[in-house]
């Protein structure tokens, strides 16, 4: 079944990226952001133990970027890794859990398919091929897995249309992601890490700035580096409660409603 139900989370719905990107250019163009594209992090600049600024690897060379707060948003963790910020990776027999895959997304099957994916108007993302376990923090295994996957997206919609029995005739691929999804590489050792136990038992923290989506955890990046300017303070020593309460005027999901 597939459903438009708000709070239905069962990976039956996708957003139109080609507008997303529209749209967010346009929002960032708004908001007067000085943009620079195609740069590379390379390192970081550490000045009494705090990042204030990166270097980077552009078309016009390498170029020094400082700032009053740096936002690691390289997904790897790049910018903190580089920085020598503890961290820790998922072990090798848990990764094979993780399901990695190069997602793409297919056109043309049957206007009523009931096959698995995420519809998005004429067209479906689907999951794809998967390169197993492996480490997306190491430049060659990530290059070996690129390859790997890219190079068996079509066998994999042939198999996908065979155990579709019809449901995917006529479909072929349009479209496929920019890099291959890596759930897992890095994880920052902060002030706190949540454990299973947590989890399992729902416990509820005061400090809560996200719920679970990771839309929800970069505004709440974003949201907290643009306090820190403005207040002149580092992160560790922002006011939670501020922050929390300026996400929640935003309309963000932060646990408010569980927690009264
Ligand atoms: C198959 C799959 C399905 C998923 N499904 C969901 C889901 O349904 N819901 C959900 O909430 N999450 C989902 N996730 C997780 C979610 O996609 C990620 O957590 C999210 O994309 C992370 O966002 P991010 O902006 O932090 O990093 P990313 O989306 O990884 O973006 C990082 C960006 O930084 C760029 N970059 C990296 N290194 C450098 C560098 N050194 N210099 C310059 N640029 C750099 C990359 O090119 C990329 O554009 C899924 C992940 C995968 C792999």
């Amino acid at each position: 079944m597939r459903s438009n139900t708000k709070g239905d989370l069962s990976y039956n719905y996708a957003i139109d990226t080609e507008r997303f990107k529209h749209t967010s250019l346009q929002m960032v163009v708004g908001s007067n952001v000085d943009i620079l594209f195609h740069a590379f992090f390379a390192d970081v600049i550490v000045e009494d133990g705090a990042v204030t600024g990166v270097v980077c690897e552009t078309k016009s060379g390498r170029q020094a970027i400082y700032g009053r707060i740096v936002i690691d948003a390289t997904g790897d963790g790049d910018v903190a890794f580089r920085a020598g910020v503890p961290y820790w990776q998922t072990k090798a027999d848990e990764a094979s859990r993780l399901n990695d895959c190069l997602m793409y997304k297919i056109a043309g099957f049957p206007e009523d398919t009931t096959a698995k994916g995420c519809i998005i108007g004429r067209t479906m993302v689907v999951w794809g091929p998967s390169p197993g376990a492996h480490n997306g923090a190491d430049a060659r295994e990530l290059t070996e897995e690129e390859i790997d996957v890219r190079l068996a997206v079509y066998d994999d919609l042939e198999e996908k249309k065979r155990d579709a029995g019809g449901q995917l005739d006529g479909a072929a691929v349009i479209d496929t992601g920019a890099l291959i999804g890596v759930r897992q590489t890095r994880f920052v050792e902060g002030e706190y890490r949540i454990t299973g136990e947590d989890v399992l038992e729902g416990r509820e923290f005061d400090d809560a700035v996200a719920m679970a989506h990771v839309f929800a955890i970069g505004e709440a990046a974003g949201v907290a580096g643009a306090r820190c300017c403005t207040t002149d303070r580092t992160p560790r020593t922002l006011d939670v409660e501020r922050l929390q309460a300026t996400l929640i005027e935003q309309g963000c999901e932060i646990g408010q409603g569980k927690r009264r």
